[in-house]
């Protein structure tokens, strides 16, 4: 049985748990980190039918990151994909951006791929095999007005992915970011600007759903992307073309 552990999938509307319910539905086995201390319902029925597990873990906090990475080590051991999906989204004009505002957002979207993918990437270089996975979004090739760090850290994802399909390419590991366009979840909350400007930008008519952004994880986790690596994978409705 193949394993996935995805970070931040226990929101209900959210992309992370759109795709554990398409892992878990494929047959794999579902491990979900999330900073709610107990999982929602459906986030618990699908780490319980798929012999999965759920941690309470906040991804930025390197000491909690490494116990339960260790834990899943010892009782459920290799992970075989890691999609690194949580992420925060602060509206707020660049010049009133605080320290604490700058340090959160970037410690969530872009240090945490550092804490979660260092343990499993090792783990992954000693087995030769692995397959990474890392939430960009089209915000970090051409972000929106009062969302300076959501771009600046996703920007960042983006060139880290790149960094690291160079470094684990050669132990058989790829490592791919997506990059979303606006998927109908809870992270958009508080936007500035009304939906219906950017569906009439999107050449396919509609916003997206956590199906389509879960169909392109599960092809970048599967061989049928065999050779693809150090990719940002656009998922926007035709709304981002490069
Ligand atoms: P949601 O807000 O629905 O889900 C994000 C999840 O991450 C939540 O379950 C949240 O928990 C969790 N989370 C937040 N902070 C932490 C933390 N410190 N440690 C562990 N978990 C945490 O957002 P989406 O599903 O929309 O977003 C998922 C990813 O996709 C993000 O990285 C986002 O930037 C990216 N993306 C989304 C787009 C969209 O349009 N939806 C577009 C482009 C990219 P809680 O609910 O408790 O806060």
């Amino acid at each position: 049985m193949k394993t996935i552990l995805i970070t931040g999938g226990n929101s209900e509307r959210g992309i992370g748990l759109g795709t554990a319910k398409r892992f878990a539905e494929e047959g794999w086995r579902v491990i979900i980190l999330d900073l709610a201390k107990e999982p929602g319902d459906v986030c618990k029925k699908v780490v319980e039918n798929s012999n999965g597990a759920y941690y309470s873990c906040d991804v930025s906090n390197k000491a909690r990151v490494d116990s339960v990475i260790s834990d899943i080590f010892k009782k459920i051991g290799f992970v075989d994909v890691l999609f690194n999906n949580a992420g925060i989204l602060q509206w707020v004009p660049f010049v009133d951006v605080t320290e604490e505002q700058y340090d959160r957002e970037m410690n969530v979207n872009l240090k945490s791929m550092y804490l979660v993918g260092q343990p499993i990437a090792r783990k992954m270089m000693e087995e030769k095999r692995g397959v990474i996975i890392n939430s960009g979004s089209m915000g970090g090739k051409d972000g929106a007005a009062f969302q300076s760090v959501y771009a600046a850290s996703k920007g960042a994802v983006i060139q880290l992915t790149k960094i690291m399909a160079k470094e684990l390419g050669p132990y058989g590991i790829r490592v791919n970011s997506i990059c979303p366009g606006i998927i109908q979840t809870d992270i958009g909350a508080g936007a500035p600007d009304p939906v219906v400007p950017w569906i009439e930008r999107t050449p396919l008519g509609r916003l997206g759903d956590t199906d389509d952004v879960a169909g392109v994880v599960w092809f970048l986790a599967n061989e049928d992307s065999k050779y693809l690596t150090g990719q940002a994978i656009n998922i926007t409705g035709g709304m981002m073309t490069f």
